[in-house]
């Protein structure tokens, strides 16, 4: 079993009028008006699935349950505007605990100007289980549907991979004390808004698809349709923090970067004519560089190949996957 093919195989697609995308993106699409399109998502968040109590603050949590909805919206080149949430709550969890979890959601709602209109309270036998419904919008002209990576020339990423997962590492091997694991910590705990970068580069001509990185490269690249991608590993961007994480506990960077999850980064295309001048007009905005990662090929049946300074490389690693 796994989490593609129970899709593919169980969710129907369906023929509603009002529906411009339905499943196979970051959002669902329904049309709003003339040129403006309404985009939707949901993600949970469940006690030891993908959080342990002792990681983080109540604050942290309620931060974070946003935000990783917040990416998905980014991913289509969106601006967030309204948001349900459900909590299923456990008997060891205080009202003290509610009010924090809600002071962090309402800390990262209010910095983005979203709304909270809704959601569901409930008990729960074992653990607290989260989930967030997200709406946004976004102009016809500007969204950015996965399934356009195909015309683009370039494969490209806005910021660096792997310190998430290399956060979840040193948590998970009782590392939170140690100075080198904090700055990855720190980003498996609250991830990147990357909303403002997403929305400058869906206006620009020349971008063409774009994703949010949730469960690692590996996985997610096998989600774009009609594209072939051919990666080259040396240009994956790596922080320092990562490499002295990796270096100290002999670990392998391309292992993070490639399978490890929750980088909530933005995935994009670019035509070739056009790289150029939004790298330069990128850099000039945000301070910061995007980076090429790999080469696209519209192809009908999908091929990703990985490289190393051009020489193929045979990759063993595995994406996540919640059911294999
Ligand atoms: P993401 O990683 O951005 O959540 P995925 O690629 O995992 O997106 O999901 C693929 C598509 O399947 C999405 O459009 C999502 O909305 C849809 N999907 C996933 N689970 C369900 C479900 N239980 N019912 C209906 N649609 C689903
Ligand atoms: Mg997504």
């Amino acid at each position: 079993m796994n989490e593609f093919k129970l899709i593919a195989k169980h969710i129907k697609k369906t023929k509603f009028s009002d529906l411009a995308f339905g499943i196979g993106d970051d959002c669902s699409v329904l049309k709003f008006n003339k040129n403006t399109l309404q985009i939707e998502s949901t993600d949970s968040l469940v006690e030891d699935v993908h959080f342990r109590r002792q990681d983080l603050s109540f604050f942290e949590l309620g931060y974070k349950s946003l935000a990783v909805n917040l990416s998905d919206i980014a991913a289509m080149g969106g601006i967030p505007k309204t948001a349900h949430l459900s909590l299923a709550i456990d008997k060891k969890t205080t009202e003290l605990n509610i009010k924090d979890f809600l002071k962090g959601f309402y800390h990262l709602a209010e910095q983005e100007n979203i709304h909270l209109i809704g959601g569901d309270m409930s008990s729960s036998p074992h653990g607290i289980f989260i989930n967030v419904h997200i709406s946004g919008r976004v102009s016809s002209t500007q969204i950015q549907y996965r399934h356009n990576f195909k015309k683009a020339d370039f494969l490209c990423v806005s910021g660096f991979l792997g310190d998430s997962a290399a956060g979840l590492d040193a948590l998970l091997k009782n590392r939170k004390k140690d100075k080198i694991s904090r700055p990855l910590i720190l980003s498996h705990i609250k991830p990147p808004i990357e909303l403002e970068k997403a929305q400058w580069l869906a206006r620009q001509k020349g971008v063409s698809g774009m994703m949010d990185l949730s469960d690692g490269l590996i996985s997610d690249l096998k989600r774009i349709p009609m594209a072939s991608f051919n990666i080259e590993t040396t240009h994956l961007p790596i922080g320092r923090a990562l490499k002295k994480y990796c270096e100290t506990y002999s670990l392998d960077p391309l292992a993070f970067a490639l399978a490890g999850g929750e980088d909530y980064r933005i995935l994009f295309g670019c035509k070739k004519e056009r790289l150029k001048q939004i790298q330069k007009d990128f850099e000039n905005k945000f301070k910061t560089p995007f980076f090429v990662i790999g080469s696209i090929k519209k192809q009908k049946t999908q091929k990703i190949q990985y490289f190393k300074n051009k020489k193929p490389l045979k990759i063993n690693f595995k994406g996540f996957d919640h059911f294999s």
